[in-house]
């Protein structure tokens, strides 16, 4: 498979901004604390889930030092409908300790200290960066490494080759932005199982061979 050209990558871009005006991230927060809380706990959960659960949780924990002196039970008990919620209850509890010990209880923004926090990989690094940190990087979730790839932005093998892929193919100052409308997307039209090429703003620029001529 061939990758799209600079011209077809902006055309791409240009369908699905216009597509996407409200392209922006889906899990509720008001400060970086909020969302590398909401990060942890959306691996393996709904936005929609993630964001019925913080509302208690934050109520209950309003700063970073406050989920710190947590009680391990209660925390699990408010997260308990989140997938693995006794690994993210440890997690959260870790990281709010590690930020009021490590970092003066301010949530750091570079990737190397966002990537020491339990719970915390390059991908949510990324997406705590972009959304509350104003930084630029391009997180690389399921939709984002699905949609690049079946476009034709990247061929790359795993999460770190699509993001290298998408940042050479796209200048640095609107990485946050692709991030939101590959994601945005993925959600919408190009399902991972029943992508709806038919209505797809670009389905004539897309590379994926098994495009369906009728869904
Ligand atoms: S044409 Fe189909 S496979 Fe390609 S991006 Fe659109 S929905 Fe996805």
């Amino acid at each position: 498979m061939t990758l799209l050209s600079a011209d077809e990558v902006d055309a791409v871009i240009t369908a699905l901004t216009a597509t996407y005006p409200d392209a922006r991230p889906e899990l509720d927060f008001r400060n970086p604390y909020e969302l590398m809380v909401a990060v942890v706990l959306s691996a393996q959960c709904t936005d929609k889930r993630v964001n019925l659960v913080t509302r208690e949780l934050f109520a209950r924990y309003p700063c970073v030092d406050d989920l710190a002196a947590a009680q391990y039970d209660d925390v699990a008990a408010i997260i308990r409908t989140c997938g693995l919620f006794q690994t993210k209850a440890r997690n959260i509890i870790a990281a709010s300790q590690m930020v009021r010990d490590s970092f003066q209880s301010t949530i750091p923004m570079q990737r190397e200290l966002l990537m020491q926090l339990p719970g915390v990989g390059r991908k949510s690094a990324n997406v705590i960066i972009s959304c509350a940190g104003n930084g630029n990087a391009i997180a690389v979730d399921t939709h984002v490494f699905r949609v690049s790839k079946r476009i034709g932005l990247s061929d790359g093998k795993n999460v770190w080759q699509v993001e290298q892929d998408l940042m050479q193919a796209t200048p640095e100052n609107i990485w946050s932005h692709l991030h939101h409308i590959l994601i945005f997307h993925g959600r919408r039209c190009c399902d991972a199982r029943k992508p709806e090429c038919l209505r797809c703003p670009v389905n004539t620029t897309c590379r994926w061979p098994e495009k369906r001529q009728a869904d």
